[in-house]
């Protein structure tokens, strides 16, 4: 009896001390938290009519005028100083405010994706037929991200804080891959921390790495003859474009799991009666390291040539971009979980939910609605799987810590109608503006605490150890009016 009344007026004790300790922490409030989450609300219409407009603008690669104009505006407008189209990309943009260090940067894309134009209904309904959709939220990312950098400048310009808020309007993620121009350019060079967020179905801090990729294009060049009348004469690039891709599909089988090769054929010819003279076909390699993708990569492009003297035809290869996988700082990110676990997951209506489980079942998903609770950090696996990002260039010259925020439902292909639609409507809008005040917090955090911003630093230095950064980036201008687009 003794004893269980020992060890129960222990646990009592233990219990106490932790409802002190939590106690302590609920009444300890930070007031340039709580103050940056109020700038967000407070904006939260005007930040909405953005992301709205940007998303109706439907534009995609390099051509996002309007929409690297209005963001542009609308950060003159709150006083931020606006350098208009930098890195030789007319659409690239960096708004800056206060001065000095710590220099805290913020990226925000506004890319649409080709052909996924469709209206704010849970069933696919093209708004304009063929025309480009936001399929990946990037007008929720990039309004978001700007309402982040809006809220540190309302605590530069009252004083409270001390140093430089840099929004990196960055162009082209969807293809081409604009920030790597905006990093060879040295836009990023004497920035301390990045912060990145990205729409998604999950809410939780990004700690995995995506894939490194390369594109390069392989063009054909042969000798046009009539099909049937003097086929002897004709030399055919369109018979050098089916054995290249033979070769490619063969060498799928020797390739490691990690590996991804995608084509897409550009040109095959014009006319079934004419033997083509020109062919050309845009090619990718992903591999979860950049050391892994290499090797694939030279033996693909090695194939053109094969495939060239077999079809008795010229070729030429010429790289186009390619990425990095993303270098994670786990550093920053403990950080910004915190900031996530002290806001919750996001809040839906009834109504919202139902938008979601409609759309989770016309695209055959289980109806389990939207998901937005906060996870403990994930591990960081050694080879991740998924996509890729310019954010991984970024990622190599300057740490970066990143975000995923609940803006489409659970279950539901990304790149499709199903995200146009909630990203152009209040779930969309919801999780850009928890996106803006994580991003916030955290570079609050940043900005108060210098001992984490070193540490931030430190992790970075020690993952990156010796190597020296250079881009998969071809020598001349970005391709902005190539006959790639
Ligand atoms: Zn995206």
């Amino acid at each position: 009896m003794k004893n269980t009344y020992q060890l129960s007026s222990f646990t009592l004790l233990l219990l106490l001390l932790s409802q002190i300790s939590f106690a302590q922490r609920k009444a300890k409030p930070n007031p340039l938290k709580e103050a940056v989450v109020a700038s967000v609300d407070q904006r939260f219409e005007s930040l909405t009519d953005l992301s709205d407009r940007i998303w109706s603008f439907e534009e995609i690669a390099f051509q996002e005028t309007q929409s690297a104009e209005a963001l542009s505006d609308y950060a003159e407008q709150l006083g931020f100083k606006v350098t208009r189209g930098v890195a030789e990309i007319p659409t690239a943009f960096v708004a800056e405010y206060g001065s000095g260090k710590p220099i805290i940067g913020i990226l925000g894309e506004f890319d649409a994706l080709p052909g996924l134009s469709q209206n704010k209904v849970p069933y696919k309904s093209p708004l304009n037929e063929g025309n480009p959709g936001h399929g990946c939220g990037h007008n929720l990312f990039g309004v978001a991200s700007f309402g982040a950098a809006a809220a540190i400048k309302d605590l530069i310009e009252s004083g409270e804080i001390k140093g430089t808020v840099r929004f990196y309007g960055t162009p082209a993620e969807e293809k081409f891959f604009g920030k790597l121009w905006m990093v060879r350019a040295g836009l990023f060079d004497d920035v301390d921390v990045v912060m990145d967020w990205h729409p998604s179905a999950e809410t939780k801090t990004a700690v995995q790495k995506g894939l490194a990729l390369v594109d390069f294009q392989v063009e054909f060049y042969g000798q046009a003859a009539h099909a049937s009348s003097d086929p002897w004469n004709g030399r055919s690039t369109g018979d050098a474009l089916e054995l290249y891709t033979t070769g490619i599909n063969y060498y799928r089988e020797h390739i490691k799991p990690t590996v991804r090769i995608h084509y897409h054929i550009q040109d095959a010819g014009k006319v079934v009666n004419v033997v083509p003279d020109y062919s050309r076909i845009w090619v990718r390699v992903r591999d979860s390291s950049r050391e892994g993708l290499i090797p694939v990569w030279k033996r693909v492009e090695a194939m053109a040539e094969g495939a060239a003297i077999m079809a008795n035809v010229d070729y030429k290869v010429s790289l186009i971009s390619g990425v990095h996988e993303v270098l994670v700082n786990r550093t920053g990110s403990a950080a910004l979980q915190k900031n996530l676990e002290s806001l919750g997951p996001i809040s839906y209506t009834e109504e919202e939910q139902d938008f979601a489980k409609k759309i989770q079942e016309a695209t055959g998903k289980p109806q389990i609605g939207l998901v937005s609770k906060i996870e403990p950090m994930e591990e960081t696996a050694e080879h991740s799987m998924g996509g890729s990002t310019d954010v991984g260039d970024v990622s190599w010259v300057v740490p970066t810590i990143r975000l995923s925020a609940t803006t489409a439902p659970n279950g539901t292909p990304w790149h499709s109608w199903a995200v146009v639609a909630s990203s152009g409507m209040s779930i969309g809008h919801k999780g850009m503006a928890y996106a803006a005040k994580a991003l916030s917090m955290t570079m609050v955090d940043l900005f108060e605490n210098p001992e984490l911003v070193e540490s931030v630093k430190n992790e970075f230095k020690e993952k990156k150890g010796d190597y020296v950064y250079k881009g998969f980036v071809p020598d001349g201008p970005p391709p902005i009016n190539s006959n790639l687009q």
